[in-house]
């Protein structure tokens, strides 16, 4: 008997390679231009995956009665659909200023415990706009007093990335969602084929608010910014 998945073996390859994008997109969350590489290279291999679907089906008996619809139900997800109209989209760096954002605040490790709308720059790295929040502090800010840590917490920036085109999500939550649903219309075409449902789980992601946030040291700012060793 010949395997379901030989079928459609440039598909369900092309969709690995997105899961590896999503990966990439959680390790580089907090530096923008590497952020928006691997951003981009998942949405130039996720806009294929259609396409790969329909060549590698099209000589099958039940390609128009069946298959054909499947794929295209590709387009209820927000992301495809933007793909499907517009073909050549790419995230530009300019397109990531406008709803970007981010705060800063302190964690005591389950959750954040104060947090204060801070304009993290869009092409700024977390790390650079930690510095800056910390020379804000270091030069009698009232920041210090609002967003800085206490005994009992440290400090924490947490950002996020959006565009114009999709602001309603985040663009790693997108990412995954288009992720799992074309995972969906490709199990049901392997079920259709005579094979078992695909695992779409993704138990390996990341928690999506700790990729958002980046933690610092509290011993370190105590002593970069008020001058005091603690755990001395
Ligand atoms: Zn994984």
């Amino acid at each position: 008997m010949n395997c379901p998945h030989s079928h459609i073996e440039a598909a369900l390859d092309r969709w690995s390679e997105c899961h590896w994008h999503i990966h990439q997109m959680e390790a580089n969350y907090h530096t923008p231009d590497l952020f928006r590489y691997s951003l981009n290279s998942f949405i130039r291999a996720v806009k294929e995956i259609p396409q790969i679907l329909k060549m590698e089906l099209q000589n099958n008996s039940q390609y128009r009665s069946d298959f054909k619809s499947t794929i295209d139900s590709f387009r209820s997800n927000e992301l495809m659909s933007l793909l499907h109209k517009k073909r050549d989209f790419i995230v530009h760096q300019g397109m990531l200023d406008i709803l970007s954002k981010g705060s800063v605040g302190t964690t005591e490790g389950r959750g954040i415990k104060i947090s204060i709308g801070f304009n993290v720059a869009p092409h700024e790295s977390t790390h650079e706009a930690y510095e800056r929040f910390k020379s804000l502090c270091k030069n009698g800010g009232v920041i210090r007093g609002l967003a800085g840590p206490d005994c009992d917490s440290w400090p924490m920036i947490r950002r996020e990335w959006r565009i114009q085109e999709i602001p309603e999500h985040e663009l790693l939550e997108l990412s995954v969602n288009a992720w799992r649903l074309i995972g969906e219309v490709i199990s049901e075409i392997v079920v259709k084929l005579g094979g078992e449902p695909l695992d779409l789980s993704f138990s390996c992601r990341h928690d999506p608010e700790k990729v958002k946030t980046m933690e610092f040291s509290q011993q370190e700012f105590f002593k970069s910014v008020d001058g005091i060793e603690i755990n001395a």
